[in-house]
């Protein structure tokens, strides 16, 4: 008999927050093996190894970064270009897992699967570009030969680590291929049975093409479990046509098709986000398409990208369940991750919600205003608790003050 006292950490009086199955309370948490042993108003620690009093924070299932680039190490020597550490954007900001979006192909995706994923506290999921080398090739894809389509089915077969195929729908492949490059890509997802993440938005205005591909795009090509990203961009191409939503889009989320936020440093406008929220698509998933230089201005990560969205009239419940539930359900993982439950692993996010005069700013000089603010404590991964690093800005986690 085992003695169920006999917890590795217990936490301890916190606000255990998971809105995807509609839990708001006070509660322990008790953890065993990297594992969550019990969630209960008290838990006896007479016995634990270790207890943290999370009084006042808000824990939250491990959450999700659907978007990030954290192909860091595997570029050129002393030129990591928008590369990031995994941990960085993961478990050192209070993240317990991130998709890698399509940094590696399907001919470099070996550094991934072999170096960072294991090397990395944080759990890294990859979807694989759809041009071979990925965006250590910039542009990705100029025409056809940068696609290798049988090479890259077979490569997501061969690793549980990769879940699905990016594609950029930008110049220049855009302009050369059209819908072509949506539909070579959509040959490799539904060849090796992954999802296919699009990116929307074109970020030259001048190149019509991306523009042409979008109706096509959301109805002929993209089927249940894709996922559309950048739903809140205001580059050509993308969800809104002279402000107006696409009739299209509402088709495809008919049709299964998820949507992302992915705020990146040239994907997200405040005004755009109103006006697709304000035409009724809210989008399924916040994510931050988090890079170096995106780390340090604008994007600052995933919960930053959250507290855009608090900032744009969304409730805490819904900024939670679109960064945890909603996420793994897109990945489809809602059996493992996204949820605070006896026997799961435990992964966790710890965060402070912070009132203030917050103001958020975008690259079109657009800006969001809020008083909630969240802040990271620490993440729990498999049942340890991370590092928090300093924080992506000079004072810190801190979101601008507009005092
Ligand atoms: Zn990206």
């Amino acid at each position: 008999m085992t003695n169920a006292n006999n917890y590795d950490l217990v936490l301890t009086g916190g606000r255990v927050f998971d809105p995807g199955r509609g839990v708001d309370s006070v509660s322990d948490i008790a953890i065993s093996g990297g594992r969550i042993a019990r969630v209960a108003a008290a838990v006896d620690t007479s016995n634990a190894t270790r207890t943290v009093d999370v009084s006042g924070k808000l824990v939250t299932p491990g959450l999700i970064d659907l978007h990030t680039h954290v192909a860091g190490g595997l570029g050129k020597v002393a030129d990591e270009g928008s590369f990031l550490a995994a941990d960085l954007a993961g478990v050192n900001s209070g993240v317990t897992t991130v998709v890698d979006a399509g940094s590696t192909g399907s001919y470099n995706v070996g550094g991934m699967i072999n170096h960072v994923v294991p090397e990395s506290k944080t759990r890294v999921i990859v979807f694989i570009n759809t041009g071979v080398l990925g965006i250590h090739k910039n542009p990705e894809i100029r025409d056809e030969s940068d696609i290798d389509v049988e090479h890259s089915i077979a490569t997501v077969q061969a690793s549980e680590h990769i879940r699905g195929v990016k594609v950029r729908m930008v110049s220049p492949s855009v302009q050369s291929m059209g819908i072509e490059l949506a539909r070579k890509a959509k040959a490799i997802s539904s060849g090796a049975g992954v999802p296919l993440m699009v990116h929307i938005g074109d970020i030259p205005e001048d190149h019509p093409k991306a523009a042409a591909a979008a109706p096509a795009l959301l109805t002929d090509v993209l089927t249940a479990g894709d996922i559309v990203t950048h739903t809140c961009s205001h580059h050509v191409g993308a969800l809104l046509d002279n402000g107006k939503l696409r009739p299209e889009a509402q088709t495809a989320r008919d049709n299964g098709v998820r949507f992302d936020v992915g705020v990146g440093r040239a994907n997200f406008s405040f005004d755009s986000a109103r006006a697709v929220m304000d035409q009724g698509l809210i989008p399924d998933t916040i994510s931050s398409d988090v890079t170096v230089g995106g780390r340090l201005e604008l994007v600052h990560g995933q919960i930053e990208s959250m507290n855009k969205f608090l900032a744009l009239g969304l409730s805490l419940e819904d900024v939670v369940k679109m960064s945890t539930a909603n996420s793994a359900e897109s990945l489809g993982l809602s059996d493992s991750l996204g949820a605070i439950e006896e026997g799961r692993e435990a992964d966790l996010s710890v965060l402070e919600i912070v009132t203030g005069n917050w103001i958020y700013r975008d690259p079109t000089g657009g800006t969001g205003t809020g008083e909630k603010a969240l802040v990271p404590v620490f993440a729990v991964r498999a049942g340890e608790i991370q590092p928090l690093d300093y924080g992506p800005r000079p004072w810190g986690w801190l979101p601008e003050s507009a005092d």
